[in-house]
């Protein structure tokens, strides 16, 4: 069998599509598109080919809603940290999740520690979902940023964005949603949905790593975090990652015509990956929403095997070749349970030993065959040793 890769919530594959279309633009369109000469125009035109098709890719016409940025970290930091700074003087108060990826959990620490911004972190229950009621008690006179992720990277739990939206709309509140594990799996729309702010990356949708973006509507401010020219509308100083960026505009096309086919391929998979794991063994939980249901994303499996050690059955994947994850890719190597199971009230003898599975592009069920036959001897085996 060859390496079977279930890790696509920490990267995904360059399409080869994708690839084809940075190509020329690595040598022969290689102008700076700051520059007013003709090559420069190219790229010029070239990047902006590219930020319309991340634009129709999120529901919007407006091309220049779009500031690419150097992926999903930095779209997060440029949201939070430059629409507080902007927003200052109308006051200090910020609401997020407790089960935020850290690029906005640490961009909120770092407010809250050098620019005195007191942010509440609010809970979600044992699916990792969020109380829209439990949003609106929590909203203060002072409150100026709402910040909820569209969909979890370790348990895949979808929130409520558009509801969302609307109750920080109604206290005009700006909104942000961290969508960087769900575009290119769910349809945005983010006229549809109300928000003010959206983060993506184009390496989680078959796009190049490094590239980003971060929807910013029509009149938000935001102060730039990157001190330099003047590039991308003064919101992102910085020569732009034009092949990157070309790459990130190639994987949003094809993202788009392949949503709805996408979805299904990953459902049907993942209910057989589901049901042969329920067949198979009896000591594990699903953590997060139920598979199946709306609420969770269609490439997510996130299990927990009672009384034995995540790392210890990961190593033991890979020994077979097979690449999963421990709760998140970040969290992974790190003996302390995740925020986020710690956050759905998951007791540590599961959370100890909880593994994610990620599907993608090229799985298939011969595949995931193998995956459980491994993984049952693994189990065993390690609870043999107990
Ligand atoms: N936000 C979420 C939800 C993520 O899953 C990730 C990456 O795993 C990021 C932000 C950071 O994105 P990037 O790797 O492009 O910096």
């Amino acid at each position: 069998m060859n390496d079977i890769y279930l890790d696509h919530a920490a990267t995904t594959p360059v399409n080869q599509e994708v690839r084809e279309a940075m190509k020329p633009f690595h040598s022969k369109i290689f102008a700076n598109p700051a520059s007013s000469h003709l090559p420069g125009q190219k790229s010029a035109a070239a990047l902006e080919d590219a930020r319309e098709a991340v634009a129709e890719l999120l529901g919007t016409k407006k091309a220049e809603e779009i500031v690419f940025t150097a992926g999903g970290t930095e779209a997060d930091n440029l949201a939070l940290k430059g629409a507080a700074m902007a927003l200052s003087d109308q006051g200090k108060h910020i609401i997020t999740s407790a089960i935020e990826h850290h690029a906005v959990l640490k961009s909120c620490e770092y407010l809250e520690k050098h620019l005195d911004f007191e942010i509440t972190y609010l809970g979600v229950d044992q699916d990792g979902l969020l109380d829209p009621q439990k949003l609106r008690n929590n909203i203060r006179k002072d409150t100026i940023l709402i910040s909820i992720m569209f969909a979890n990277n370790e348990i895949g739990s979808i929130q409520p964005i558009k509801e969302l939206a609307a109750i920080a709309a109604e206290n005009d509140i700006l909104f942000h949603t961290d969508a960087v594990q769900a575009v290119g799996q769910l349809k945005i729309d983010v006229n549809d949905l109300g928000v003010d702010l959206l983060s993506l990356s184009a390496h989680k949708f078959n796009g190049p790593k490094g590239i980003g973006a971060l929807f910013v509507r029509k009149g938000v401010e935001l102060t730039p975090q990157m001190s330099g020219g003047s590039q991308e509308r003064k919101r992102r100083a910085g020569t732009a990652n034009l092949a990157a960026a070309v790459g990130m505009g190639k994987a949003a096309e094809i993202a788009a015509v392949n949503l709805t086919k996408k979805r299904k391929e990953l459902n049907l998979l993942r209910d057989y990956f589901v049901s042969q794991l329920r067949s198979n063994f009896d000591n594990f939980k699903i953590n997060g929403p139920a598979p199946e249901s709306e609420n969770r994303l269609p490439a997510n499996i996130n299990i927990a095997f009672k009384d034995l050690d995540g790392e210890s059955i990961l190593f033991n994947l890979s020994l077979n070749n097979i690449a999963a994850a421990a709760g998140s890719a970040c969290a992974s190597g790190s003996l302390s349970v995740s925020h986020v199971l710690k956050a759905i009230g998951l007791e540590d003898k599961y959370a100890k030993g909880s593994i994610r599975f990620s599907l993608g592009k090229g799985n298939n069920k011969e595949e995931i065959d193998y995956v459980i036959k491994k993984l049952k001897e693994i189990i065993v085996r390690l609870n043999s040793l107990k």
